[in-house]
């Protein structure tokens, strides 16, 4: 599996003309290498593959990367850069080294640093950014199983979301119902956004200790997390029945997510399947209150690309996997929003969501 996308990098080795590329996004580390530490560095090369790890994840590293060469550093014995200084000191010696590095992830104090340790590497800004964009078979088997884990969830709390009960229990309940059901977390490395009432004016409104109140619209964000892939979904579900306005503009983004989820298929520019959902929210008279893009990649991590947005380059392919979550915001009153995760296939594209999208009156 890892040697599939290793010849990837090598086939990017050769076209840009480097001896090597240091990778050092998590994602992309263990998407390459299947290492799942937090920390380290990978080096490729046409040869050679290392990775750089400290010495709490050394054992841990041989065996989930048994393809990569394991080079530990510790205080001890040196740090990252001294360690790799002496790697590429005993298989360049001091020939002239191109590799090239996440300039969109590196920062800059540790490129400099590296630059100055090997004083003949050339470094060259590089960016991995489209690697995981189109998922393979496996991937997409988890982030199906971390979408269905979050649905049972979901389904298993709707009786306890009643007025009364705060958002922060209705997070914790989803959390608890996903790991009970293997999750090895949630999706996302901050709160659920469980958004009530005035809340939900909030597109991030994360779950705090207000109480849920009979009449409001309450909007839950959530994902699972399954073997390192992530799932992300919302629903906005009414208290009790829904007033003229709440009815209104629930089927107004209903129709927004509905449209540009059936535009969705391979050659689909992602700006214009943004510009579906949003001609449709702002002929309605409500443009200026979907603020943000429509929607994102999603696997190892919660957002990667392909981005969907006003400004987005990506043309959609087959296997990508890509959210739909049109919304509006109204200051004061609350907000609406609906997401599903799709896959594109070969012809358009697929609902990894199995849960309704009718407004559900609850109580
Ligand atoms: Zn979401
Ligand atoms: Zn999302």
């Amino acid at each position: 599996m890892s040697t599939r996308r290793v010849k990837r990098i090598r086939d990017l080795l050769a076209k840009k003309d480097l001896d090597g590329i240091l990778v050092s996004n998590p994602a992309n580390r263990r998407y390459l290498s299947g290492f799942t530490g937090s920390a380290g560095h990978l080096i490729i090369t046409p040869e050679v593959l290392w990775l750089f790890t400290d010495f709490r994840y050394a054992d841990q590293a041989t065996k989930e990367a048994p393809d990569f060469t394991v080079v530990r550093y510790s205080n001890n014995t040196g740090n990252i850069y001294s360690v790799m200084t002496e790697t590429f000191r005993s298989y360049w010696y001091d020939k002239p080294v191109k590799i090239g590095f996440e300039g969109d992830f590196l920062v800059h104090d540790v490129v400099q640093d590296l630059r100055s340790a090997i004083p003949h590497l050339h470094l060259d800004n590089l960016s991995l950014k489209a690697l995981r964009m189109q998922k393979d078979k496996e991937e997409i088997e988890y982030i199906r199983k971390a979408t269905q884990i979050a649905e049972e969830a979901f389904i298993e709390i709707l009786p306890r979301i009643r007025p009364g009960i705060s958002e922060a229990d209705v997070a914790l309940d989803l959390e608890v119902a996903m790991r009970r059901r293997g999750a090895q977390g949630k999706a996302f490395d901050f709160d659920f956004i469980i958004a009530s009432g005035y809340r939900g004016a909030l597109p991030h409104g994360y779950a705090t200790d207000k109480l849920l109140v009979a009449g409001e619209l309450v909007t839950l964000d959530f994902g699972a997390l399954y073997k390192g892939y992530r799932s992300d979904m919302t629903r906005t579900v009414c208290l009790g029945p829904a007033d003229a306005k709440q009815r209104e503009i629930y089927q107004l983004v209903l129709k927004a997510h509905e449209a540009s989820y059936s535009a969705m298929r391979p050659g689909a520019p992602c700006k214009d399947i943004d510009g579906v959902a949003r001609q449709i929210i702002t002929d309605a008279g409500y443009g200026d209150q979907f603020g943000h893009g429509l929607g994102h990649g999603i696997g190892l991590e919660l957002w990667e690309e392909p981005f969907m947005n006003t400004t987005s380059t990506a043309v959609m392919s087959e296997n990508m996997v890509i959210t739909v979550e049109p919304g509006v915001y109204l200051p004061g009153w609350g907000g609406i929003r609906i997401e599903d995760t799709v896959l594109i296939t070969a012809n358009g594209c697929e609902s990894l969501n199995q849960t309704s999208k009718e407004l559900l009156e609850l109580i």
